[in-house]
């Protein structure tokens, strides 16, 4: 039996392993479908503190892995299909592979979802479509740029954004915000922010660079079709949480996030399982916020651990 398993590779997942490999605790991680997260898919991360000059996320997901695995982390590719959590003895199965573990640490993650439209994947990440102004936005300082969706995170987004653009285009399919109230007024009152209503993307334009130069729409209601110039594009269109394995076994609420317990953000109701990263966060969904929460799931493991073998 294991004594630590950490389902997941990406900040969250790697910063566990080295917690734990450093307490001697020789984790088992399982790297899933997309290996080192969503990291993996920036260009350059700026606001990782300790990187004056900025880093290449897949370098640093590289990094965090190697860091992992000098301590003694084992890292096996396997997806996790199901699991039974009991309090002494917890089984992942995996295709028709099973394991077992003391503890369990879930950094599963979540997934941008995205829009599924030309332009979009070849552009995604450094080619001027992104998923995180937060991270992305300083970028496209004295550029105009557009946010895609009508809920908190697109009106959360374009304010940030108006910090840094000359000006921001809130593209949205229906003719109201889905965001909260004080969200939706703040964008739309906003002097940089300009909503287009019922507004469908067709497809994202590149320039000679192949980074993004315009999108194409569709008014939804008159059918009319026009180009919006744009050096970025923002999808705010909501994130999936890769937690479909923890249905029925976990709290989730009810866009799929696992719940931590009151008080901790990384404690379940089941002793010895954890939650870590942007599969239990749908608030901060940082790399740094997820590496603390890694740390503090491990740290808490082990404890776990340490009491039950006296
Ligand atoms: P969301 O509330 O689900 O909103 C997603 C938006 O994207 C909706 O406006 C939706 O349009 C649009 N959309 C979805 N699929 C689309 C598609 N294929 N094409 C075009 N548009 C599409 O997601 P969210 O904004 O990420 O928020 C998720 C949760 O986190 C919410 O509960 C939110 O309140 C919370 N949150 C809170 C804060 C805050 O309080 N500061 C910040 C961020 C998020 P429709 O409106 O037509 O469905």
């Amino acid at each position: 039996m294991e004594n630590i398993v950490i389902i997941g590779t990406g900040c969250a997942g790697f910063t566990a392993a080295i917690y734990a490999a450093r307490a001697n605790l020789n984790p088992l991680v399982l790297e899933g479908k997309q290996p080192g997260g969503q990291l993996t898919t920036t260009s350059e991360v700026e606001n990782f503190p300790g990187f004056p000059e900025g880093v290449d996320g897949f370098m640093f997901m590289d990094n965090l892995r190697k860091q992992a695995l000098k301590f003694g982390t084992k890292i096996q590719n396997s997806f996790v299909d199901s699991v039974e959590f009991g309090p002494d003895k917890k089984i992942l199965k995996m295709g028709d592979k099973t394991l077992e573990a003391k503890s369990v640490i879930i950094a599963t993650g979540a997934a941008p979802r995205l829009l599924g439209i030309p332009g979009e994947q070849e552009m995604y990440g450094g080619k001027g479509v992104t998923t995180c102004a937060t991270c992305d936005g300083a970028f496209y300082r004295d550029m105009d740029v557009v946010v895609i969706g009508g809920g908190d995170s697109a009106c959360e987004e374009a304010l940030f954004l108006t910090r840094f653009c000359s000006s921001v285009t809130i593209l949205h399919r229906r003719d109201q915000l889905r965001a909260s109230k004080i969200m939706a007024e703040r964008a739309i009152e906003h002097p940089k922010i300009n909503v287009l209503w019922d507004t469908k993307p067709e497809k994202i334009n590149p320039d000679a660079k192949g980074k993004v130069q315009s999108i194409s729409i569709t008014n939804l209601k008159t059918g009319e079709k026009e180009q919006v110039e744009c050096k970025g594009v923002f999808i705010a269109i909501g994130h999936i949480p890769n937690t479909k394995c923890f249905e029925g076994v976990l709290p989730l609420d009810e866009n799929g996030y696992l719940i931590p317990e009151k008080g901790s953000s990384v404690l379940t109701p089941i002793p010895g399982v954890y939650v870590a990263g942007d599969c239990a966060d749908d608030i901060y969904r940082q790399a740094i916020t997820a590496a603390g929460m890694g740390c503090q799931a491990a740290i808490e493991a082990e404890r776990w651990l340490a009491e039950q073998t006296g």
